[in-house]
């Protein structure tokens, strides 16, 4: 079988489509993909793919899996409030290849309908031969932030998601109808946002942390592909991750509304209407303050879940070292 990162034959081996040690932090979550239209949950164990030499996998993506799941065990199990800033420093290539690994790896799975060409001709990339993508790609990341008033079980925990090609939302999800009497409305008949030479687009949710991947047409030049950055930036609560910046300051890019369906990115000027609908409550109430309360035995639950998983781990470890033991002294 031919490897589908360094195309050469050799022993497959199984790469977690999710890292391992990201299904590990959040094992109260199921693990969300969305193929155009469709949602697909996964069960979060053990979800893996068998075209993977084991070169690739336990050397080149493991390096990047561990930088990836030290970025996030470092800044997104923590949860945030409405207005914190985080100060994310970050290492752009080993970010970049991180979240384009898992996006092949998710456009591999058998159902997928996204095209796996554009990650093709970025191999060399992924796997640190080459300095820069062979196409361009823009990377932004934001702060999920729990705005609902209800606990993450009356939902789907969708703490792990990955979306392909999400809705970006021209003008805003939340329109204010009548602002004497304060009343607010769902805009259903939204227009969406459309990129020019945007070939594949993708968000993804670790946590706390929200990344937005677009892959662009390789004839954009760099100047048109800077105007789209600029405007991206300008619209919708997402920070541009340079690839020449070791930080950049990132904020809350979600709201009662979209918090749990990420897939739809809404604007900085939705962002701001939704909130002033505290959540469709009386204004005595505040969401956040409801949702802590009501998630307290919630809470203990999943810190409870995540302990058992740790130490499930930590045995599986201590087994493999005594069998290495046992073959060392044999
Ligand atoms: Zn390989």
């Amino acid at each position: 079988m031919i490897c589908s990162y360094c195309q050469k034959d050799g022993r497959m081996t199984g790469e977690h489509i999710i890292p391992q040690a990201l299904l590990d932090m959040f094992p109260e979550c199921d693990f969300n993909i969305r193929y155009d239209k469709e949602i697909k949950y996964f069960k979060s164990e053990n979800i893996v793919i068998n075209d993977v030499c084991d070169n690739c996998n336990n050397v080149i993506l493991s390096e990047l899996d561990s930088y990836g799941s030290g970025m996030v065990r470092d800044y997104f199990v923590n949860t945030y409030e409405a207005e914190d800033k985080l100060v994310l420093p970050y290492n752009y290539s080993l970010l970049s290849r991180w979240l384009l690994k898992i996006m092949f790896n998710i456009a591999r799975t058998k159902k997928s309908e996204i095209q796996t060409t554009s990650f093709e001709s970025n191999l060399d990339y992924i796997l640190g031969r080459t300095e820069t993508s062979a196409m361009p790609i823009s990377v932004f990341g934001g702060l999920s932030v729990d705005m609902t008033p209800l606990p993450e079980f009356f939902f789907d925990n969708m703490k792990l998601g990955v979306f392909f090609n999400p809705i970006f939302v021209k003008g805003s999800l939340i329109e204010l109808v009548n602002p004497l009497e304060n009343e607010f409305r769902v805009n259903k008949e939204k227009e969406n946002m459309e990129f020019k030479k945007l070939l594949l687009s993708c968000v993804l949710r670790f946590g706390s942390g929200m990344f937005l991947v677009l892959l662009w047409e390789e004839e954009i030049t760099p100047t048109e592909k800077q105007t789209m950055e600029r405007l991206i930036e300008h619209l919708y609560p997402y920070a541009l991750l340079k690839s020449d910046f070791e930080n950049t300051t990132i904020k809350r890019s979600t709201h009662a509304y979209n918090y749990h369906h990420y897939y739809i990115i809404d604007t900085s000027a939705g962002l701001s209407m939704a909130d002033q609908t505290n959540s469709f409550l009386p204004t005595r109430n505040n969401p956040s303050e409801l949702r802590k309360t009501s998630s307290v035995e919630w809470d203990q639950h999943v810190t409870k879940l995540r302990e058992n998983r740790a130490s499930k781990r930590q045995k599986e470890r201590d087994r493999k070292r005594k069998r290495k033991n046992k073959k060392v002294k044999n």
